[in-house]
């Protein structure tokens, strides 16, 4: 998955934060989702960051670190020769795990510096905590911290078949399994057999923790649980949100290469071991 970054080690421990060297990274966005990176001649092309030395230091905030090097954001989208804005979605391709990681984490961030300028108490300018990642209203005293939206993915199995979707207006267009955020008062569990029966009519039973992934392009925590069909298998898919809803047994879904994300590394699960967790 995204945060599988073999022998690399991520560092988010704001203890940890140094001010910039002229070879670490920074991420530069703007608010149409693209992020600063070399330009490139074809689409296979990998992604490039901008050095820490095309930037004023004192417009750089730190984030975290990879190895021995560091990533910033830069508080403005700043043009350079040579770099253009390219959408976010280029994780997806075949970069190097850790320059996937690195972006989608920091877009995270980035969403959340963005939406967390002003006091939503009593609306003063706020400011950045010198102790911990946060930003604190100097006026009343408000601490913000970074937020996090969990959701769920769940395979809904019968015996050798699983329902997998299409998304009917969404950049990604991929196949999905049923998928959902959690609502306030709501277990994990609870929102992914609300979303079962949400999006395609089926109740499930005997949910089996699959594992999680961090997903920073919508700021998710994603869990991932495999299931099973409980009673009627009819499909009654919602077709607001989905273009198709369908069973396919192990050997009818095509062969799975990227385990980028929780979705693909457990459909890639199914078709290799099934629910056999
Ligand atoms: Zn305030």
């Amino acid at each position: 998955m995204i945060q599988d970054l073999g022998n690399s080690v991520f560092n988010n421990q704001f203890a940890n934060r140094r001010e910039a060297k002229a070879d670490d990274f920074v991420f530069a966005f703007n608010l149409h989702k693209e992020v600063l990176i070399k330009e490139v001649v074809t689409d296979n092309d990998p992604v490039i960051l901008p050095k820490a030395k095309l930037f004023e230091k004192t417009s750089l905030i730190y984030l975290f670190s990879i190895d021995d090097k560091a990533y910033f954001l830069s508080q403005e989208a700043k043009l350079l020769p040579g770099f253009a804005y390219k959408s976010v979605q280029i994780l997806r391709k075949d970069n190097p795990r850790v320059t996937s990681f690195a972006l989608a984490t920091a877009f995270h961030l980035f969403t959340w510096y963005q939406k967390t300028q002003y006091c939503g108490a009593c609306a003063s300018k706020l400011v950045p905590s010198t102790q911990e990642r946060a930003m604190i209203c100097p006026h009343c005293g408000q601490i913000y911290y970074p937020t996090i939206a969990p959701a769920i993915i769940v395979a809904i199995t019968d015996g050798d078949k699983v329902v997998v979707t299409t998304y009917k207006d969404r950049v990604y267009r991929g196949v999905a399994l049923i998928a959902g955020f959690c609502e306030i008062g709501e277990s994990a569990e609870a929102t992914a057999k609300r979303e079962a029966f949400e999006e395609v009519g089926l109740k499930i039973k005997d949910l089996k923790y699959f594992g999680s992934q961090p997903w920073g392009l919508d700021s998710n925590l994603l869990v991932g649980y495999m299931a099973t069909v409980d009673g009627d298998t009819t499909i009654k898919r919602d077709e607001n949100e989905l273009a198709q809803a369908q069973w396919m047994s192990r050997d009818e879904l095509a062969p799975i290469e990227s385990d980028i994300s929780l979705t693909k590394t457990m459909l890639k699960y199914f078709k290799e071991h099934g629910n056999d967790l």
